[in-house]
């Protein structure tokens, strides 16, 4: 038996032995009397404990502590007890619900949770943003309402979620997203939206690199094999043969040199971070200045400026002597016999510049933010008659980055170029 029907029947018999006493030395009447007003005072006190009861039930509170005494006083602490514990099982769960969506607004991906009908539960501000939402009012809404476009809309009602959709939203012009649903509870899903712009350009950039080395080495490889057919098929004099040899050394030579350039850029991406060894420019600056002047031949005039003591680099010195190499082996290609090739060195509180400036051919400004892609050429006849492969400044381009370097490029059709490599300080010896 509990404490409270314990006290509860002591107070009866209490009461009872009471009544029974009163009725034995009054009168009988006396001793009903006497019960009655005890049972009446028992009910009394339990109608007001009820009645507290009642009102705090309307609005239960961890604070407002109900007080009584009695039986109600354990009936009381022990109800407050279990609500105090409820409260505050509540407000761990609302913190961790507040926390978890927190963390599901931090995701960089979109998510949209959606019920069996495919209508929105929740989603979170990055895919408010992918699809143009706004949750307050969209709350509810069937999502094929709001994302309209068919091939979506298509995915939705295929139930087919096995593999994710690539979507390329109308209201977002270049991007490109992955859109995945996972079942989750009870016919609910989520929806994950990726921004997968950066990786689908990429694929394409694979794919077109690819299809650009494939027609790169097929055209001489196609003039190799009609040559070789010739030779096999013809009998020829002793000139002609030997002109054919020359015209197939020549296509051998440039497949060669695509494969060196191929293999220069493959080394660079694979490789670690440049070293840091201590590039002495005057040498390399010399060295630049007599491959000009073999190039060249003597048909232009090739100018060094450099300070004394202009500082030296710091860096892997191949990947240097490849970079600006390439950017003086391109003045001389396309600047006409008789110009001037202006190769420069200086360094200051910002850094170092290694600059060429020709007077030759110059490029359109049209062309000039696509030099550095691979195999990009203003006119591939030049390009090609003068040894090049396309790859050049791609290389330039990758070795600077490496290096923390940037190219700046100015141009005037028909009067000349400026290529300029631009090291940060902490490249520069000494600064
Ligand atoms: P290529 O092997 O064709 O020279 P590059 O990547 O070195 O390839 O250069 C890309 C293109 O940039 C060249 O085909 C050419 O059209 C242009 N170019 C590069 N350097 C110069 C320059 N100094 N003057 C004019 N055009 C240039």
């Amino acid at each position: 038996m509990s404490l409270p029907v314990v006290r509860a029947v002591v107070y009866f018999i209490v009461m009872a032995a009471i009544a029974a006493f009163v009725g034995a030395v009054v009168q009988p009447w006396a001793g009903w009397a006497v019960l009655v007003l005890g049972l009446i005072v028992q009910l009394g006190y339990h109608i007001v404990y009820l009645g507290r009861l009642e009102r705090w039930s309307r609005q239960p509170s961890a604070t407002a502590e109900l007080e009584g005494d009695g039986v109600w006083d354990d009936v009381f602490s022990r109800i407050y007890r279990h609500e105090k514990k409820l409260l505050e099982l509540i407000a761990r769960r609302e913190t961790e619900a507040a926390e978890f969506s927190a963390a599901i607004q931090a995701l960089t991906d979109g998510v949209i949770l959606l019920d069996p009908d495919n209508h929105i539960t929740w989603c979170n501000m990055t895919a408010e943003m992918q699809f143009g939402l706004t949750l307050r009012t969209d709350q509810g809404q069937p999502l094929a309402n709001l994302v309209r476009q068919p091939e979506f809309v298509a995915y939705l009602a295929a139930e087919e979620f096995a593999r994710p959709l690539l979507l390329r939203p109308d209201r977002q012009e270049g991007r490109v997203l992955s859109v995945h649903v996972l079942p989750y509870g009870s016919g609910n899903r989520l929806m994950q939206i990726k921004d997968v712009t950066q990786a689908d350009a990429l694929d394409r950039m694979r794919r077109d690199f690819v299809a650009n080395v494939s027609h790169e080495l097929r055209t001489p490889l196609t003039v190799l094999a009609g040559f070789l057919e010739t030779l096999q098929e013809i009998e020829l004099e002793p000139d002609d043969r030997r002109h054919y040899l020359e015209l197939m050394t020549e296509q051998s030579e440039r497949m060669q040199l695509i494969v060196r350039d191929l293999l220069t850029l493959s080394s660079m991406e694979a490789a670690p971070p440049p070293e840091n060894e201590e590039v002495d420019m005057a040498t390399l600056l010399d060295k630049l200045r007599r491959d000009a002047e073999m190039l060249s031949g003597g048909r232009h005039h090739i100018v060094l400026v450099a300070a004394e003591g202009s500082g030296d680099l710091r860096g892997a010195e191949s990947e240097l002597v490849s970079a600006l190499g390439n950017l003086v082996s391109n003045a001389v290609r396309y600047t006409p016999e008789g110009g001037t090739i202006t190769l420069s060195w200086h360094t200051g509180k910002d850094g170092g510049e290694f600059a060429v400036q020709d007077t030759g051919i110059g490029i359109e400004a049209k062309h000039i933010p696509r030099l550095t892609e691979r195999f990009y050429r203003v006119d591939r006849g030049r390009s090609r008659d003068t040894g090049g492969t396309g790859l050049g400044l791609a290389i330039v381009k990758h070795a600077l980055g490496r290096h923390r370097a940037t190219l700046d490029i100015s141009s005037t059709p028909g009067k000349g170029s400026r290529f300029a490599a631009r090291f940060p300080v902490s490249r520069v010896v000494g600064l």
